[in-house]
């Protein structure tokens, strides 16, 4: 190694590269060795990681092993360990060993796939990886590259959201104030963010009440459509939701997409979290209808053991989608676009930039095969179960709902008692779990979906809960 210390202005050489990446591999290994031993909710106030970071930048090279070291000290007390099995808030942020991997060799790599041209190998392999996930997932061929359809990988849920309505607009005439877009009041915040940002009003969202089950009411839908309509507006997009955030409900897509195609409406299905449990055939039925959709997101991010950012978005008609975000510069002019002989991302997508994404969804599908995502989805939906039956049987506990992997239940004494069992738990830093807000109350949920979750932690978190209830009733009873 030539330099191994500082040294102002030089590139860190292959050589260098090496051994620090070396070093770094190791320490990510050894840092999810003992993730699980670490406290689940960082623990520190706010301001006091920044407290520690210097004002102003080095004005000399600082050696990589300062930076090591400061990961240590600084950066780690300031996490909340999402690669913790003990994690089950949220929705899971999955990682795993093949999708760093793959990550880490598209920064190595460092090629930008705006373009086919620009780097063929990142567009053709992110074709071809979609597709897999497309039959992995069972989605209907109209998704499929063969006809007049295809997908992209985007950075977030959020933006398949956005992209979907800029291109249900876009099919729908282009921007016009009469336009409206549907959704249930369970839709994910992103839904109406989109709305904001497609520059339409906020009253060009119409929130469809739920039924008792927090799903979409198509009847409902039905009104508000037939309201608009009569009003001289025009429905522009339902976005449906497979497995809403405060409770996984899965809006009724079969019913509403007989609604979309009579009226000409373009259906959105937002499966962020819950389309990868579509890998078990057992549990497809999150699916149904799903062959009148005209787009379609899941986050491989979010359950399927690759790293943020990862959602693979699928739509019908491609032309839709490229028509409301193509634009043609003379600088990115180049012979295979202009033949039209191959897809261009960057016609697919907000930015005009993209890393090679494919590369860790590639590595993760090959790495577990589709046997090994289905055994982790089931035993994760199985794990989940297995503890919505505990609490179902406790009479100190009421279950709320329970599908697929997450389950949402309430102490029985109230909002308070609920609010401070999970206070008292995330503070002990042993498990961390996260709440919402159903039909007006304050309800636990536990997610059980972490890369590396097993029963041992599963069953730490019900003796804790357990506990915690107990504990709560002896205090409220010396009170
Ligand atoms: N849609 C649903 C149903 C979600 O649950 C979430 C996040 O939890 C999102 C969209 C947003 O996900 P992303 O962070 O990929 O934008």
């Amino acid at each position: 190694m030539r330099h191994c210390g500082a040294m102002s202005g030089h590139h860190m050489d292959p050589e260098e590269f090496r051994a620090h990446g070396h070093a770094l591999v190791d320490w990510i290994a050894g840092y999810l060795e003992r993730v699980e031993d670490l406290p689940v909710r960082s623990r520190v106030a706010p301001g006091a990681v920044a407290d520690r970071l210097p004002a102003s930048p080095p004005e000399q090279g600082e050696p990589f092993a300062d930076m090591l070291r400061d990961v240590d000290d600084i950066v780690v007390p300031g996490l909340t360990h999402w690669q913790s099995p003990s994690f089950f808030g949220y929705f899971p942020a999955n990682s795993s060993g093949p999708s760093v991997l793959g990550e880490l060799l598209s920064a190595g790599l460092g090629v930008q796939g705006m373009l086919w041209s620009t780097s063929p190998a990142a567009t053709e392999l992110e074709m071809r990886v979609l597709d897999w996930l497309r039959q992995l997932l069972d989605l209907p061929d109209r998704f499929g590259w063969d006809g007049a359809g295809g997908a992209v990988i985007a950075d977030s849920a959020s933006s398949a959201n956005l992209c979907a309505l800029l291109a249900a607009r876009h099919r729908a005439g282009g921007a016009d104030p009469s336009l409206v877009v549907y959704a249930s009041e369970h839709t994910h915040s992103s839904v109406e963010k989109a709305v904001r940002i497609a520059g339409l009003a906020a009253d060009q969202l119409r929130l469809v009440p739920a039924d008792a089950e927090h799903a979409m009411r198509p009847d409902q839908l039905d009104r508000l459509v037939r309201e608009d309509q009569a009003a001289g507006r025009r429905p522009c997009m339902v976005a449906a939701t497979v497995g809403t955030t405060s409770s996984m409900a899965v809006d009724p897509v079969p019913v509403i997409g007989q609604l979309c195609s009579r009226t000409g409406i373009w259906l959105h299905v937002d499966a962020a979290m819950a389309g990868a449990a579509a890998v078990c055939p057992e549990l497809r039925w999150i699916h149904e209808g799903l062959q009148r959709a005209d787009s379609y997101c899941v986050d491989a991010h979010k359950w399927l053991f690759t790293n943020f950012d990862c959602t693979a978005f699928f739509v019908a008609d491609r032309d839709a989608l490229t028509g409301a975000l193509s634009v043609q510069p003379e600088y990115l002019r180049n012979a295979a676009s202009d033949a039209g002989e191959v897809v261009d991302y960057r016609d697919w997508q907000i930015p005009l930039g993209r890393r090679f994404r494919a590369l860790k969804l590639w590595f993760v599908l090959r790495h577990y095969g589709a046997a090994g995502l289905r055994h982790h989805i089931r035993e994760h939906v199985a794990l989940a179960g297995e503890l919505a039956d505990r609490i179902r049987r406790d009479d100190r506990f009421e279950l709320v709902s329970s599908v697929l992997n997450l389950v949402c239940f309430r102490h029985r004494a109230g909002d308070a008692t609920s609010a401070a069992i999970l206070e008292q738990l995330n503070a002990s830093g042993a498990i961390f779990l996260t709440h919402t807000r159903l039909d007006g109350r304050y309800v636990l949920r536990l997610s059980v979906g972490q890369t590396r979750t097993e029963r041992r932690h599963v069953e730490l978190a019900w003796r804790l809960l357990s506990a915690a209830a107990d504990a709560m009733v002896a205090d409220n009873r010396e009170r």
